[in-house]
């Protein structure tokens, strides 16, 4: 494929190594962190786009330097972003990438402080990410459906102050604003939101026009 050519052609190999991750799976790798077995940073659960499928790590004493800047140039235009501000195997977490897609407006709106209830703007677009493949997020409450709607209200530009799950006030107003009746089942407000997303987002669905869970990545991604 083409990135393994540039790749190898810069003397390096691609190896991806952690793709998804579980709550489970997470949660031992932040302990392995903070227990200092591996060296790697690893946040809670909750925290991590692995556990969206929304990221992969590299295995940095295979790609090289040289390597993982020719993998840097060609990722952008894939949808794919480093977490280090500069190509450089010597950097801690300079292995991981993000596919941010949507949620990426997620982060923006957090880092414009238009939500105060978490502390970084990764977090909860990770949170964001999470919840929007049906999977619980200790911060978003017992159901994923709510902060599912609310990760949808802001990525489609409503403000609602805090993303925490809880449908208030704000967030009803904004349902309504999109067309979606707040007062209606949870389910029928989870599948019109899907709708909603599924339209100002088609590269996140594999099949366009039918309802379906939002998928990590573009279909046509390959690496
Ligand atoms: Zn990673």
């Amino acid at each position: 494929m083409k990135v393994q050519k540039t790749v190898a052609a810069a003397g390096g190999a691609l190896v991806l190594s952690d793709l998804y991750r579980s709550y489970d799976m997470q949660l031992q790798a932040n302990l392995d962190y903070t227990s200092g077995k591996k060296k790697a940073f690893s946040p809670p659960p909750g925290g991590s786009m692995h556990e969206a499928g929304r990221a992969f790590d590299l295995d940095l004493s295979r790609i090289k330097t040289p390597g993982l800047a020719a993998f840097w140039a060609l990722a952008s235009a894939e949808g794919i972003s480093p977490i280090i501000a500069k190509p450089d195997t010597g950097i801690s977490e300079a292995w991981h990438f993000d596919c941010r897609g949507s949620h990426d407006r997620i982060y923006t709106y957090y880092r414009a402080g238009k939500g105060t209830n978490f502390t970084q703007a990764y977090t909860a677009m990770a949170a964001s990410a999470i919840v929007s493949t049906g999977q619980r997020v200790d911060a978003l409450g017992e159901d994923p459906r709510t902060g599912y709607l609310q990760s949808g209200l802001i990525r489609l530009g409503q403000e609602i102050g805090s993303m925490d799950g809880a449908i208030g006030p704000k967030s009803r107003k904004a349902l309504a604003a999109l067309g979606i009746a707040p007062e209606t089942p949870l389910d029928a407000q989870v599948a019109a939101m899907t709708q909603r997303l599924q339209q100002e987002f088609p590269r996140e669905y594999f099949v366009s026009g039918v309802p379906m869970v939002e998928t990590a990545q573009p279909a046509h991604l390959s690496v």
